[in-house]
């Protein structure tokens, strides 16, 4: 008879954007001429910009031609965009890496999710609360996460407070943790880790020999010339961390799917005899099992993002993205409310007043302002009281959803 992998029963309902649609769905029902604004969705709307689309044809023409054809791709990326990625993202921020160290995927969240495949079940993971759940969702099915807790946390995860009086950063463990992931800037809080608190989780990842899982999807919209965008900017950090980024929040590519991990040289574990082992050849030897390479014209895609007038478009994007968490920020203080994040993250974190639900003020927005946002319950039980709102959203948009934030008597 066949079994299934009893962990996916132990994985909590995965309800958070379904209930949302639900939501809108029947107040539209009910008000079909209502104009309402999502402020809510964590995916882009701003199309490819115009390097990125003329690479595109011309990679497509490419595969026209069977002079110039390709097929699989090699499955840890082509070197033209290694080399891009290492000259534009660590060379020029003083980080040598080799292009041996850097492997191209199909997004952050597909190697996010398989990297605990070369790691064993019995290591203690530690998450952020609140917390991007698909660290904790890819734990529970490999096995690693114990037992569900009535809180809705998880017996054996370590949480990681992130307390508002220390702008909801991740406060080091007072136990041990093996693997720790790590999120900056963070989604839902919109938090940056400064290089002060980054050189902690070092330390305390070669003090209690743990690895780190630095995701740094949201890098591009760091404003603030103090903050590191990569972990390896801190002394040590090759021995102990690896680095999740992605095209996708920084040129647009959610709906093209290219990223990319660094596993350095010098970052190990430890077998049963306590021998210290490669993560990059364990990872190497992964991909390459699982994983058959990003399509060439995605990679070509990519690679135009590091041109010359390609870094200026998506400046441009992204510019206009954090004008809009500028609009949100202001309009919210102006309301009255408290709020944070959103000065190097596209993510605003606000704190629901008197004492309300996520859910209850959810439901009042939609009611009252007919804007759309996510209730930070659904981010883990920290997030109880807090409500995120996206700046991925048309500036005409945002203006209209402050303006009416702004006349609201809650
Ligand atoms: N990491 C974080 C914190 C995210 O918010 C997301 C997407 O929303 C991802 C990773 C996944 O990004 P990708 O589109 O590269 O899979």
């Amino acid at each position: 008879m066949i079994r299934i992998n009893e962990n996916f029963k132990a994985l909590s309902e995965n309800y958070l954007f379904s209930e949302i649609a639900r939501k809108i769905d029947a107040y539209k029902a009910i008000n079909p001429n209502a104009d309402v604004i999502s402020l809510g969705i964590g995916d882009v709307t701003e199309p490819l910009c115009e390097s990125v689309i003329k690479a595109i044809h011309s990679a497509a023409d490419e595969m026209a031609d069977r002079a110039t054809f390709k097929g699989y791709a090699p499955e840890c990326g082509y070197d033209f965009l290694k080399i891009a990625i290492l000259e534009n993202d660590y060379l020029a921020r003083g980080i040598s890496l080799s292009s041996d160290e850097i492997f191209i995927n199909d997004g952050a969240k597909s190697s996010l999710g398989h990297f605990g495949d070369i790691l064993s079940v019995d290591n203690i993971v530690a998450v952020s609360d609140p917390v991007y759940p698909v660290y904790i969702d890819t734990n529970v099915m490999e096995g690693r996460a114990g037992q569900n807790l009535p809180d809705g946390r998880r017996s054996n995860i370590v949480y990681l407070e992130c307390p508002r009086e220390k702008e909801f950063t991740a406060q080091l463990p007072n136990r041990r943790a093996d693997v720790i992931y790590l999120c900056s800037p963070n989604n839902p809080t919109g938090s940056v880790l400064n290089r002060e608190q980054l050189s902690a989780w070092v330390e305390y990842a070669k003090k209690h020999k743990s690895i780190i899982l630095f995701d740094s999807a949201y890098e591009a919209y760091i404003s603030d010339p103090a903050i590191p965008h990569s972990i390896y900017e801190i002394e040590g950090a090759k021995e102990v961390a690896a680095e999740f980024r992605s095209f996708s929040k920084t040129a647009g590519f959610t709906g093209m799917r290219c990223g990319y991990t660094i596993v350095p040289e010098a970052l190990a574990a430890y077998g049963s005899n306590d021998a210290a082992v490669s993560l990059n050849a364990l990872w190497r030897r992964h991909q390459s099992t699982k994983f058959n390479g990003t399509a060439y014209i995605v990679q070509r895609a990519a690679e135009a993002v590091y041109s010359k007038q390609g870094k200026q478009q998506i400046a441009g994007t992204i510019a206009y993205y954090m004008n809009n968490a500028k609009t949100i920020l202001e309009g919210l203080k102006y309301a009255g409310f408290k709020a944070y994040g959103g000065v190097n993250a596209p993510y605003i974190w606000l704190e629901i007043p008197r004492n309300m639900n996520s859910w209850t003020f959810f439901d009042k927005l939609l009611n009252e302002c007919q804007v759309v946002g996510t209730p930070g319950v659904g981010f883990g039980p920290s997030g109880e009281g807090y409500f995120r709102l996206t700046a991925f959203a048309k500036a005409e948009n945002v203006e209209k959803a402050m303006e009416r934030i702004k006349q609201w008597k809650m």
